[in-house]
């Protein structure tokens, strides 16, 4: 009796020390962060712009634990997950910002450390295959081979993976974001999935980042040379992440962003911390975005 008490109570010590641990952890996560440096604000000209249209496309959604969406602590019990696309039609051609996961996503997680695996788990549901992205788009309307390019924002399986289904289209990618995938090409973590990262870097072609200032960011990247689709480097959620400004009309403007915010509350609430972020580190970035996308 008295070993199971000991034995009890050294249980307890440990579990304190967990949830002190965890606690500690989860403070320094949710440190402030450093103002952001003062950018000019540089207004885009909209004269001359093509008649583009932009249709959202959804491949897939999901829900997860509320936690698993903040770096700090949450007041979500429920994280509303969508695996979204949307669909640019220039003149010059048809481009698609991301576009979901691959349909083979089980099998290519197949041999991941069991860690990494149930934390794909999680984020995804546990499905065993996402919607073919092909399929999507044509019961969208859309012919996949009219694709002139897939631009990611970053190379997360449910934003990249779908290169897998779209065959032979170019993907553009910043430079960054092709040395992480490069980086974690071999490594099984959530950060890339090996073969997503084989297939793109065969079928990258880097962004044209310019020094020229758009908004508040000091390097962009215009799509069709005519200011309708401009790119922005967005690092934080990955070091190559890249947010897209899509103007319709001077009134009519998007600024997709990827991941850079991935709850709605973040944009508008600072008490998620590091912004409501899963991975990341460094605000700054985010903060640009966020403003740049308010105003
Ligand atoms: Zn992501």
């Amino acid at each position: 009796m008295k070993r199971l008490v000991a034995l009890f109570r050294v249980g307890l010590v440990a579990l304190g020390a967990l949830v002190a641990i965890a606690f500690v952890v989860t403070l320094l996560r949710n440190r402030p962060l450093p103002p952001a440096p003062d950018h000019a604000f540089i207004k885009p000209s909209f004269e001359g712009l093509p008649a583009i249209s932009a249709c959202w496309i959804e491949f897939d959604h999901d829900t997860a634990p509320g936690q698993a969406a903040t770096a700090g602590f949450t007041r979500l019990h429920t994280w509303e997950l969508t695996a979204s696309g949307l669909l640019i039609r220039h003149p010059k051609g048809s481009v698609l910002i991301d576009v979901g996961n691959s349909s083979h996503f089980q099998d290519e997680i197949a041999d991941y450390p069991f860690l990494s695996h149930l934390h794909f788990e999680i984020l995804t549901g546990g499905k065993s295959a996402a919607h073919r992205a092909p399929d999507v788009l044509r019961s969208s309307g859309i012919d996949p081979s009219t694709l002139s390019a897939v631009l990611p924002s970053h190379v997360h399986m449910d934003h990249a993976g779908g290169v897998m289904d779209l065959h032979d289209v170019p993907v553009l990618l910043s430079p960054e974001e092709l040395d992480f995938a490069k980086k974690h090409r071999d490594t099984r973590t959530i950060q890339v999935v090996p073969e997503h990262a084989r297939e793109i870097q065969t079928r990258a072609h880097l962004l044209d980042f310019q020094p020229k200032p758009y908004e508040t960011f000091d390097e962009s990247a215009d799509l069709f040379g005519d200011g309708s689709v401009v790119v922005v480097k967005l690092p934080g959620h990955t070091p190559g992440s890249v947010g897209t400004f899509i103007n319709l009309s001077p009134a009519q403007r998007i600024f997709h962003v990827g991941d850079a915010v991935n709850v709605s509350e973040a944009p508008k609430e600072p008490p998620y911390g590091d912004d409501g972020q899963l991975f990341a580190p460094g605000g700054y970035h985010r903060r640009q975005a966020r403003s740049a996308s308010l105003s």
